[in-house]
Order: structure tokens, then sequence, then C-alpha cells
């Protein structure tokens, strides 16, 4: 099964390249074709946002095509940003405002408070309009620093309730899979693969 991933960014392309070699070794993942224009992440959910970048690239290339979207909710903040976690410090914010801007919100929260959550939705768009979606959560809570190099966005301050108490961050460190493996993305990939493999058999 080809499909052509849709991610622009570098650190989800990669994730989603390794969940899926894992999950699913017979799928051909081809890379994100230079020169298909950004899509704008306009969309009210996860769902739409996934849908909105996955269609974009059957449009551009006629193949099937894989997608992600995430979000993070934030308990004390209402579930706040969920869609909005990219731009949470503003258009064009970098990953480190976003994660500057989150800790000042939470400052002085005790870390009982301070839970949260990472949603991710996988998409499959086939260009006979079909698609498959499926989604995977992390739960944890948000720290009061930053900790660890690995990993991207969110996860320095980011630990999973059913880990040691290592950030995202921290346990990507010690290997990708190690972050896969509770990972709303690896999670939400993973169970894609199952309803890929179904219709692959
Ligand atoms: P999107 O799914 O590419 O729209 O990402 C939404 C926001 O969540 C961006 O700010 C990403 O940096 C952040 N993000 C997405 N996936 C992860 C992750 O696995 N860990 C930490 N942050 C993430």
């Amino acid at each position: 099964m080809r499909l052509v991933l849709a991610s622009a960014n570098p650190h989800k392309a990669r994730e989603i390249r390794a969940v899926l070699e894992a999950a699913a070794p017979w799928v051909d993942l081809l890379a994100r074709p230079a020169g298909v224009p950004d899509v704008v992440e306009d969309g009210e959910t996860l769902l739409d946002n996934a849908r909105l970048k996955a269609r974009a690239l059957v449009s551009a290339t006629g193949e099937a095509a894989v997608a992600d979207d995430t979000g993070l909710e934030v308990d004390a903040l209402g579930g706040a940003p969920g869609v909005r976690t990219a731009r949470f410090a503003g258009e064009g914010a970098t990953d480190a405002d976003n994660v500057v801007k989150l800790l000042a919100e939470l400052e002085g929260l005790a870390p009982t408070r301070r839970s949260a959550r990472f949603r991710a939705v996988a998409l499959v768009a086939f260009p006979d309009g079909r698609e498959l979606a499926a989604e995977g959560v992390v739960e944890g809570r948000i720290t009061d620093a930053p900790r660890g190099s690995a990993g991207f966005g969110y996860d320095p301050v980011f630990v999973p309730t059913e880990g040691d108490g290592r950030t995202l961050a921290e346990l990507a460190e010690s290997g990708p899979e190690a972050k896969h493996a509770v990972s709303h993305r690896g999670r939400s990939l993973r169970a894609l693969a199952s309803q890929l493999a179904a219709l692959h058999t």
C-alpha cells in the first residue's frame, strides 16, 4: 500500500515514519513532495485539520495520504490550547514560544493541578473519497521547567502518567521508540495501522 506523508513538520514526519515502519511494514511511505504549499489548519477539530492536510496531498499527488493533527489539553486552562496548540503563543509562534507561554500560564500551580493530555488524530485519505481515522491519547502533567533534549514541541514539559517521571523529551533521549510506546502519535498510528491491515488483507 502506497501512502504519501502529508506532514510538513520534519519531527512529525520522522515519528510517523518510524511508527508506521514498525506497525505497518507493508506500507510504502512516500515523502511529501517539495513544492506542495502548507495547508491552512483552520478546522474546528483535530479530525478536520488531519483531513485538510491529508486531502491536500491527495489532490496534489493523486495518491492516498496519511496525516496527523495533535492537540494539548491542559485541565487548568479548561482544555486549552486544544486545536490551537501550534498557535498558542500567537500566529507563527515557535515551539519555544509556546512552551514559555504555557509555563507562564501555569506558574505557581501545584503538580496535582497541572494535569494534561496530548490527543492525536491520524487519518488516511484515499483518492476515491474514503478515509480511515484513529485517535490516540496520552495522559500526563505539565512540569514547571523544561527537561530533556530529544523530541520536539511540548515534549520537554510533558510527563506521561504511565512513565517513571521523565518528560517525553527525556524518554526520547533513550531512543525514540520509548516516546512512541506511550505517545498520542504512537497510539493513533498503531490503531490506524490495524484498520489499514484489515483493508490490506
Ligand atoms: P500539529 O499537529 O502539527 O498541528 O501540532 C500542533 C502543536 O503540537 C505544535 O505546536 C507541535 O509542536 C505540538 N506537538 C505535536 N506533536 C507533538 C509531540 O509529539 N510532542 C510535543 N509537542 C507536539
